[in-house]
């Protein structure tokens, strides 16, 4: 009579998990993967998995698979060479990497350039106990500074939108979207139904049937979400165009004083910043700190010196100073400045819905129409109660808004929590956050040439 157990257990293949799942294992064999119904009604899928995790048999026992630590013993690099993985025991193993640990620190940790000499890279930025587990919290923690850049973006900080924002823009991770809440979603081909995970597929359904929430789907073909939302088709690869023209109908065909959250833009963003003729900040010629322009008192001031009303339009005669990069300094004894919201608006003043509507192939009527929603359903300056504390009720999230378009963190901002900053012309051309190029013209940081950059013409460029 075979023995069967069904032992408890957790996927996090992904970053929607971890879900809760039991593995059957027959005689000591691991034979199939069930929903763990202990969890029902605590887990949020009720103790189930999507399809992926079936495969974790598979990968358990897959013959290739990787059983020892492994030595390379070619130290030739090639396409055709042969890199010469050996085994090695566990002891090996560790002997040889706290040999290299040691002479490191005996080095110093950081190099002649204040570099890390220790460079790490953890296999795959995607597998969340890769970046979340405990080997980046506790021993590289307690390391010091270490590179992370080998692994393009992976690790514990990684230049992907989304961190950029949360981190920085909000001080806080959002990549747990509110959906159970949420009235409208806007989504530039984030295909949420196919891949969202097993939770991300329940709380989409739970909010379209209970808070009928509003899904628009922005994709060049009719995926499984498009399937449960309102398509838009577009062009690949031309969603920054719709949002800059989305930008463009938030502060030109509306009264951006009454639809953008404007107490937020001056108080808890960088909005009001002085910009100077190089497009940096212009700042404080002793502090260095950037300088708002003070509508009350007719004169530019620091940004944490209790400006009450900081201006975000107009244009001013400032004396200051710009810091480049590698510390290139523009000294002006009196330079013409703008906030960087007036920045923001003049940039996209020529990025029309018909601008828009040759690249995209979107209609320029559909375009406002849906910034006319969108706005109707930012609930701009709303808050909400969770849990004793109060929350801004719209904020982006990167999967539907922000994954590879930072135009959408601009697009968002006007409304809610993130800032304006004018510098997305640049990236627009090039989405990836981590794919900046230098500006062209200068050879500069892209900032230069996001505000002096020429109209648009209409012609689209691919990357
Ligand atoms: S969504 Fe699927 S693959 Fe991702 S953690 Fe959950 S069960 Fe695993």
């Amino acid at each position: 009579m075979a023995e069967i157990r069904r032992v408890p257990e957790y996927c996090y293949q992904c970053v929607a998990g971890p879900d809760l799942f039991k593995v059957v294992v027959k005689d000591g064999v691991a034979v199939g993967i069930e929903p763990n119904c202990d969890f029902a009604g605590i887990h949020p899928a009720n103790g189930r998995v999507c399809v992926k995790a079936y495969g974790l048999i598979q990968k358990t026992y897959n013959p290739y698979r990787i059983k020892r630590p492994m030595r390379r013993t070619n130290p030739r690099k090639g396409k055709h060479e042969d890199p010469g993985w050996v085994e090695i025991s566990w002891d090996e193993a560790l002997d040889l990497i706290a040999e290299k640990l040691r002479e490191v620190r005996q080095k110093g940790l950081v190099d002649e350039e204040g570099y890390p000499r220790l460079a790490v890279t953890v296999g795959s930025g995607g597998i969340s106990p890769a970046y979340m587990g405990a080997l980046p919290a506790f021993f590289f923690a307690a390391w010091g500074p270490i590179d992370f850049g080998i692994g393009s973006g992976q690790g514990v900080k990684c230049y992907h939108s989304e961190h950029l924002y949360g981190e920085f823009w909000h001080r806080a991770f959002i990549v747990v979207p509110d959906t159970p809440r949420c009235k409208y979603v806007l989504s530039f081909g984030n295909n949420t139904d196919a891949g969202g995970g097993v939770l991300g597929v329940w709380r989409h359904a739970e909010a379209r049937v209970n808070n009928h929430l509003r899904r628009v789907q922005f994709e060049p073909h009719l995926s499984v979400t498009a399937a449960h939302a309102e398509w838009v088709p577009i062009r690949p690869k031309t969603d920054a165009a719709v949002l800059f023209a989305m930008i463009h109908v938030v502060l030109h065909e509306h009264d951006w004083q009454h639809v953008c959250d404007i107490p937020f833009l001056k108080q808890m963003t960088n909005s009001p910043y002085l910009v100077g003729p190089n497009g940096y900040f212009m700042r404080d010629p002793k502090t260095r700190k950037p300088l708002m322009w003070d509508a009350r008192e007719g004169r530019p001031r620091p940004f944490d010196d209790g400006v009450e009303e900081p201006a975000l339009t107009g244009t001013y005669h400032v004396r200051g100073v710009e810091v480049g990069p590698d510390e290139i300094i523009w000294e002006h004894e009196e330079a013409e400045c703008r906030p960087a919201f007036q920045v923001l608006m003049d940039h996209v003043a020529p990025y029309t819905p018909e601008w828009a509507q040759e690249i995209s192939d979107v209609p320029a009527e559909t375009i406002r129409r849906v910034t006319r929603e969108f706005l109707e359903n930012a609930c701009v300056g709303e808050t909400i109660e969770i849990e004793g504390g109060r929350r801004t009720r719209t904020v982006l999230w990167r999967s539907f808004w922000a994954r590879r378009s930072p135009t959408a963190g601009a697009a968002t901002s006007v409304v809610g929590p993130a800032p304006c900053w004018p510098r997305w012309w640049a990236r627009w051309r090039c989405p990836a956050a981590r794919s900046v190029p230098p500006c062209a013209s200068t050879g500069r940081d892209p900032t230069v040439r996001s505000a002096c950059a020429p109209a648009p013409t209409g012609s689209w460029t691919s990357p």
